[in-house]
């Protein structure tokens, strides 16, 4: 027997719960972001309906694709969280209203540039490769400092709120965990540099949201878990 996305989300959210608890905070600092790429529009209705509000998509085309398939009177709101090229920062700000895959200051530039135009101020998250996999996004942890120095210098209509990163591809529970807190003391340093805030750390997917979860994640990115295996 297959589970229903219901029972799924209710079984996500519990484990959420226990981690945040363990970790002493409360499931509702947790923001759960459903990842919908590659899901038909019904089964994202029906996470909509089981009380997610949030959803993650990492292409831009097909962001657009499902936006413009999307009930306009189911309010929701869209994440980009994959890899973002200048060139389709135009489309995405069309669609998403925060952009979790920052990882270079060209397309910080490019993005400050079209939502000051657009007279937006654009939430976004810097991607961290915490992981070293070369397959990976992001920027190396080295070079966070000079990247929202930049930021906070020449992109006015941006405002960045934490920080993103993947998981390495691994079961090994140090391995993973290790990669998370690196994020969250990559998190303080930069707090205690640059007097700003950077409440959130986003990290943990299907497979590893419980390791992200105890070692600080405030926005889990989840797919599979949801809706199931993709094709
Ligand atoms: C696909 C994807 C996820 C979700 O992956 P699951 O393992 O299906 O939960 C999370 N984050 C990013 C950036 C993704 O591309």
């Amino acid at each position: 027997m297959v589970n229903t996305i219901r029972e799924n989300i209710e079984f996500v959210r519990k484990e959420i719960r226990d981690s945040a608890k363990i970790s002493g905070r409360s499931g509702n600092d947790i923001l759960l972001v459903a990842v919908t790429k590659t899901r038909p529009v019904e089964d994202i209705l029906e996470a909509v309906r089981c009380g997610v509000s949030v959803l993650g998509e990492n292409r831009v085309q097909e962001l657009l694709e499902k936006h413009g398939r999307w009930p306009w009177d189911v309010p929701v709101q869209w994440r980009l969280i994959g890899h973002l090229q200048r060139n389709k920062v135009r489309k995405a700000l069309s669609v998403a209203s925060f952009v979790d895959s920052v990882d270079s200051l060209d397309l910080a530039r490019v993005l400050s540039r079209v939502a000051a135009e657009q007279n937006k101020i654009v939430p976004v998250l810097l991607e961290v490769n915490t992981s070293g996999e070369t397959s990976k996004n992001g920027v190396a942890p080295e070079e966070v400092n000079s990247l929202l120095e930049g930021i906070l210098r020449e992109c006015p209509a941006l405002v960045v709120e934490g920080f993103m990163t993947i998981g390495p591809l691994s079961n090994d529970e140090r391995e993973v965990r290790n990669a998370f807190s690196h994020l969250w003391s990559i998190r303080e340093k930069a707090r205690k540099n640059f007097n700003l805030s950077l409440l959130e750390l986003s990290m943990g997917m299907s497979g590893d949201f419980r390791w992200a979860v105890l070692e600080g994640s405030t926005m889990v990115r989840i797919g599979s878990a949801i809706f199931g295996a993709r094709e």
